[in-house]
């Protein structure tokens, strides 16, 4: 195999096969970075339909710098890992501030972006600035993976050896259609299981495919073990209103994210101790549970009703008492799941609704 046969079959391809992106009509150093930070850990399908909404309502750096939270949340609904948009939002922001403007114009300046670690600088500087830096990610490891028939990929030697065969083989002339090609091609021919080895242009390149090995490569990835952990979400619901609190989260499961305040089994006997003093509040425990996973914790979710009849004051102290007093929203039940960011937050409430009914 030579190396230039097999980019100048890839690029062949790729001219031949890219599927039309909202992103790559013409080059826009503000619209690839959004859909690059967009496309980690989200389906296509969802990111082309999230990504036209959001390049309309915040056209340029300028309004996604200056937009407020409650619209990022919103425009960022549905894509997932909302410290995405938060980060997003924080590079606009840098980008105002401290460049005027400017956007970063090299991979090592985009490392220097909140946010923005090896893969996305690599992809804005390859693509927007013909920078030859190469983009490794999971599609990127699976193809070169299946490519040389690598047994050891998740070790640092084997993430080593993944990025310098795709160093030495990027061309100079087109980085960014290289990296792109790469990734496009793992995301619709080499996909994680059955790969369209027929359609595929670099079969006769491929050692995997020669030596009946495909579904050894990549090997599974090690996975963490499983921590099995009991949380409590907490509805303040003050009826009289028919508002909910919403807070600032500052530690724990889902930290900084706006959504139902999550107590642990520990803080919930200091809320029974708390509301023994408050008698104008009821405590309600949903019997359903919701499952839920974040990272490698799996959890075992119940829901807590905090029936306030009367103020809010009562409810909003004991708030302050568990510690979430940085911020608090007292928002109508019938405007909050537009609110609600984070799927935990609406599998809480769509319980919630369901003994509200
Ligand atoms: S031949 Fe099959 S396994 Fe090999 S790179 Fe192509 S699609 Fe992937």
């Amino acid at each position: 195999m030579t190396l230039n046969s097999c980019t100048k079959k890839l690029l062949e391809w790729y001219d031949n096969h890219q599927r039309l992106l909202p992103w790559r009509q013409e080059i826009n150093v503000y619209h690839t970075w959004v859909s690059e930070v967009m496309s980690q850990q989200t389906v296509m399908a969802v990111v082309v339909i999230k990504f036209s909404d959001f390049i309309k309502q915040l056209p340029t750096v300028y309004d996604l710098a200056a937009c407020d939270e409650e619209t990022l949340r919103q425009l960022w609904s549905g894509l997932g890992y909302y410290a995405r948009a938060r980060n997003l939002k924080k590079g606009a922001q840098l980008i105002v501030e401290q460049l005027y403007g400017r956007f970063p114009q090299s991979y090592e300046e985009w490392l220097k972006i909140p946010g923005c670690g090896a893969y996305t600088a690599s992809a804005i500087a390859s693509i927007c600035y013909h920078e030859k830096v190469a983009c490794v990610d999971g599609n990127v490891i699976r193809v070169v993976s299946r490519l040389l028939a690598l047994s050891d990929v998740w070790s640092k030697s084997g993430q080593s050896a993944i990025q310098a065969y795709v160093n030495n083989i990027i061309p100079a002339e087109r980085p960014g259609d290289f990296n792109q090609a790469m990734m496009e091609l793992g995301a619709t021919i080499c996909r994680k299981s059955n790969p369209l080895c027929n359609q595929c242009p670099l079969q006769e390149h491929c050692l995997a495919f020669t030596n009946n090995c495909i579904a050894q490569c990549p090997p599974k990835k090690p996975r963490r073990t499983s921590v099995n952990v009991e949380l409590f979400a907490l509805i303040i619901w003050h009826t009289p209103t028919d508002t909910l609190a919403l807070v600032k989260r500052t530690k724990g499961f889902l930290a900084k994210t706006i959504g139902f305040p999550l107590i642990s089994n520990n803080e919930l006997l200091e809320l029974e101790r708390i509301l023994d003093t408050l008698p104008k509040l009821q405590l309600l425990k949903l019997s359903k549970n919701f499952p839920h996973t974040i990272t490698h914790h799996r959890i075992s979710g119940k829901v807590l009703i905090v029936q306030a009849i009367e103020e809010h004051n009562d409810a909003a102290l004991v708030l302050q008492k568990l510690g979430f007093s940085e911020y608090i929203y007292w928002i109508k039940t019938s405007n909050i799941v537009v609110k609600l960011a984070t799927t935990l937050d609406k599998k809480v409430f769509q319980l919630f609704s369901m003994q509200s009914k």
